[in-house]
């Protein structure tokens, strides 16, 4: 059976849990949340969301993409929300990953995408220049409240890189 007729199935078992009727796609709580696309990442238990509280926008890094900035473009414009967190995190699949070999993958298959893959070194570095780009896009109407963190799913730690390298508030050890 494959996944997507489970899939089906499964939503037609779960039809009152499912329904918001007269839930307002407006998020409750104004805020934006641009994560990588990886497994481990369960952002409602991590985060302290609910349905209806948040835009999630997820990609291959959580990375400041054209199309992200799109995306988050609608959210502030069309539905009110003026908070961003972005969301990255160790061991990403982007990491180190070779752009170039990439590429040329693609270019064996005939592909030249107008995209890049977007693999890193530093996933700070990455982020913080993911900030910086979103402080500067005037597709935003919202641009004060941007926060960066970046998760670890070996520990479950959640970290926050803040703009100016090397200015990362130490959270106490318990
Ligand atoms: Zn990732």
């Amino acid at each position: 059976m494959l996944n997507a007729d489970q899939m089906l199935a499964i939503a037609a078992t779960r039809m009152r849990d499912l329904a918001a009727p007269g839930l307002s796609p407006r998020p409750r709580r104004k805020v934006a949340v641009l994560a990588c696309m990886d497994t481990r990442i369960d952002l409602f238990p991590m985060l302290g969301l609910e349905r209806g509280d948040a835009h999630i926008i997820r990609n291959a890094g959580g990375l400041v993409t054209d199309d992200a900035i799109r995306s988050l473009s609608a959210s502030q414009r069309l539905l009110g929300t003026e908070e961003i967190v972005v969301l990255m995190h160790d061991g990403c699949g982007l990491h180190g990953a070779s752009e170039d070999a990439f590429a040329q993958a693609l270019a064996a298959d005939g592909v030249l995408p107008t995209w890049r893959l977007g693999a890193f070194d530093d996933v700070e570095a990455t982020l913080r220049h993911g900030l910086a780009r979103l402080r500067s896009s005037r597709e935003l109407r919202a641009r004060d409240h941007i926060r960066g963190f970046v998760f670890d799913p070996e520990t479950g730690a959640v970290r926050e890189v803040q703009s100016v390298p090397g200015s990362e508030s130490v959270p106490d050890s318990a």
